[in-house]
């Protein structure tokens, strides 16, 4: 039977581990680290997300701002803003939240953040150094897989890691960054033939696809660690990943639950790159 992997209590561990190197930093420093985040229209889930981000800078002591725009926002507009914020000394990070409406675009967009306050790391210079693997930041829900790995005491070296699913912002980033930790990687998607094969290689399996349950138990190896990034919704409301996970829990070695996994950690990750960014604004 597999050990569950407590994302809620990683991530207030992190959390807390952030809200006091702040307190220090504010103490050496007289610098609050400063996040501001933009939300245009009114995408319901963005919403919760944006206000879950504000809550979670209210509890490490961080400055938040946020700037909700409507839906009728002009590409000039947004751009203006960013420009405004990324002159701003108080502001450390810069994060907009994504979909935007679509008669917005999104690359130009996350272009125009400097990459010393992207601390999503979705702008292309972040992202180049992520594949050098010489980064400042690192993507929040990638980065939070791999602290729920190294805090459970699993190392990643020479395992046979698989990881379902190419998106930029999930993927392909957590693939490199298995790579880093020394993993033999295969990335997975939709063209994959042979996806329950490969999947029954892996010592760890990532699933980041956004389908209900498409890993199940047949294709876990006896022991694997299994990552579940995917959030869907089922008929009833509540939420699930993409492992059947009452299949894989008697499989697996170690397996995360959604919801309560990877979910919770992509923002105490977000926490912790604000507070680099504002400790990289002093040079530290
Ligand atoms: P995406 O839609 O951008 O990418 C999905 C990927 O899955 C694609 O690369 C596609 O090739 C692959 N895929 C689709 N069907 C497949 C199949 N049958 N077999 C194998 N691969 C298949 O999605 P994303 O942004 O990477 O997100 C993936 C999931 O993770 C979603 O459920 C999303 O909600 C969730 N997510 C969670 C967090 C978090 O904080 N926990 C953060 C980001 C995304």
């Amino acid at each position: 039977m597999a050990q569950i992997i407590d994302g809620k209590a990683i991530a207030a561990e992190i959390r807390s581990e952030v809200a006091e190197e702040t307190r220090a930093f504010k103490e050496t420093y007289g610098i609050t680290p400063g996040l501001s985040v933009i939300i245009v229209g009114d995408d319901p889930a963005s919403q919760v997300y944006v206000r879950n981000k504000r809550k979670a800078c209210d509890n490490c002591g961080f400055a938040s701002e946020t700037y909700a725009l409507p839906a009728s926002t002009t590409q000039a507009e947004l751009e203006a803003l960013i420009d405004r914020l990324n002159q701003d000394e108080t502001v450390h990070g810069i994060l907009v939240q994504l979909p935007l409406p679509a008669h917005l675009d999104e690359k130009t967009v996350l272009l125009r953040i400097r990459p010393e306050k992207d601390v999503d790391a979705f702008h292309p210079f972040n992202v180049g150094e992520i594949m050098i693997g010489d980064y400042r930041f690192l993507p929040c829900t990638p980065a939070g897989c791999m602290e729920l790995i190294r805090r459970s005491g699993i190392s990643v070296e020479g395992k046979n890691c698989v990881v379902v699913g190419r998106s930029t912002i999930v993927g392909k980033p957590m693939a490199m960054l298995l790579l880093q930790a020394n993993g033999t990687v295969t990335i997975c998607h939709s063209r994959t033939r042979d996806l329950s094969g490969i999947c029954r290689t892996a010592d760890i399996l990532v699933a980041a696809v956004g389908k209900r349950e498409l890993i199940r138990g047949d294709m876990i190896k006896p022991g694997a660690v299994v990552i579940d990034v995917g959030i869907n919704r089922k008929e009833d409301g509540t939420l699930c990943g993409d492992v059947a996970f009452e299949e894989a829990f008697p499989v697996a070695g170690y397996i995360t639950p959604v919801p309560g996994g990877v979910g919770p950690m992509t923002i105490a990750m977000l926490m912790k790159n604000t507070l680099t960014a504002a400790k990289r604004s002093k040079g530290i």
